[in-house]
């Protein structure tokens, strides 16, 4: 087999294309896992496409190298990860209409309750579902009030819901600012003097956990049962910048690459695209590429706001991101021809531009960005073996 880094031949038509890559996801999996204290359990977080890196490549390696439980935002993910056979639990962390109860049972998915109501109203369907209850500390978003011991217990003794795992969400656990910190321990404290008084009333605690990404990253002593790892897995922080109390060797899984399919002179004063928003101010070089903010990159990256790396140099993207296509400079770029191809995010030769570094010039974090990619670019994983 041929090993693939910048320019893996089985795309020679392709517009554009995402690249995965295995290994890394492995290494990235195993370095959560060190970070994790022993008893606790990965739980892979692959909702929105797995943050844009196709949930189908990366829920079946994760299954095949071991990783046995999932989180998914809505019903018809978990079904479709139980389409594609992965096997293990499924936590769907959003709200699925009780109507589909009789779905969350045929498929085995495990549900998030997110208030008493809502308890109550899954119970009535009659089928027995296994479930989460999730605690709101602070967030303010889904989740039970963690004073409201009473109806938390009362859920416990509902004759169709099995509960497998309680937890909350942490809303400011990327933050190590000193007030972010406060907040962030009162959420965690709130939790568990929640499932202290729950241990009174003689209730057997189901698996717990807190932590998201950041949360293991910032928190990382709390001894819970899963860690919720999303942004992550894929070898990516939110922001570039972000500071954190442990830094993990945590490797970048998808790049994201383009060809020339056009070269052509603007001559000193001509526009190029719409709005005449990039004008020549000399005799420039340019190259068009097939991928526009339809495939999810992103429209406020025009006019040089964000560059492509192209045989390892940096070519800024002139004037407007079309739906389609983009128009870089390339007048000082070396060997370009049609067909070259460019690096809109990932490594190239020498030179890198990362996925928070894009989402960051674009006003926006890496988790936006990349879920946001791909619905027409062609997914293409490589291991250490090549690809297929
Ligand atoms: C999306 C999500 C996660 C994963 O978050 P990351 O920051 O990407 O790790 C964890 N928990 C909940 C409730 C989520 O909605």
């Amino acid at each position: 087999m041929r090993s693939s880094k910048t320019k893996p031949y089985i795309t020679e038509d392709e517009r554009a294309w995402i690249e995965i890559d295995l290994k890394n996801l492995k290494h990235n999996v195993k370095t959560l896992r060190n970070a994790m204290p022993s008893n606790c359990e990965l739980m892979a977080v692959v909702k929105a496409e797995a943050y844009g890196h196709g949930m189908y490549q990366i829920a079946a390696y994760m299954n095949q190298i071991g990783v046995k439980t999932f989180a998914v935002a809505t019903i018809d993910e978990g079904i479709q990860l139980r389409h594609y056979d992965i096997l293990g639990e499924i936590l769907i962390l959003g709200h699925t209409s009780p109507a589909r109860a009789m779905e969350l049972h045929k498929y085995e998915l495990t549900q998030t309750l997110i208030d008493y109501d809502y308890a109550r109203l899954l119970n009535k369907q009659n089928y027995n579902i296994k479930t989460h209850i999730k605690v709101d500390t602070g967030m303010h978003r889904l989740g039970f009030d963690k004073a409201d011991t009473e109806k938390i217990t009362r859920v416990f003794k509902m004759k169709h819901i099995e509960i497998c795992g309680i937890y909350t969400h942490l809303c400011v656990s990327d933050s190590l600012e000193e007030e972010d910190i406060r907040f962030t321990n009162m959420q965690i404290n709130g939790f568990y003097e929640l499932l202290e008084k729950l241990k009174e009333k003689h209730i057997e605690l189901p698996k717990t956990h807190i932590q998201s990404s950041y949360g293991l990253l910032n928190y990382p002593e709390l001894k819970c049962d899963y860690v919720r790892a999303g942004v992550l897995l894929y070898g990516v922080l939110s922001s570039p910048n972000d500071k954190t109390k442990l830094h993990l060797d945590l490797r970048p899984v998808l790049s994201l690459k383009s060809r020339v399919v056009l070269l052509r002179v603007i001559h000193k004063g001509e526009s190029v695209g719409y709005g005449r928003a990039f004008i020549a101010h000399r005799d420039s070089l340019i190259a068009i590429f097939p991928i526009g903010y339809a495939d999810g990159f992103p429209r406020n990256l025009s006019c040089q706001k964000s560059y492509v790396l192209i045989n390892g140099h940096h070519a800024p993207v002139v004037g407007k991101i079309c739906m389609d296509q983009l128009a870089v400079d390339v007048t000082n770029i070396p060997d370009i021809t049609i067909g070259t191809a460019a690096t809109l995010i990932g490594k190239d030769e020498n030179a890198e531009i990362t996925a928070p570094v894009v989402a960051d010039n674009s006003e926006s974090i890496t988790n936006e960005l990349l879920c946001r990619l791909g619905r027409r670019v062609k997914i293409i994983t490589t291991d250490l073996d090549g690809v297929y």
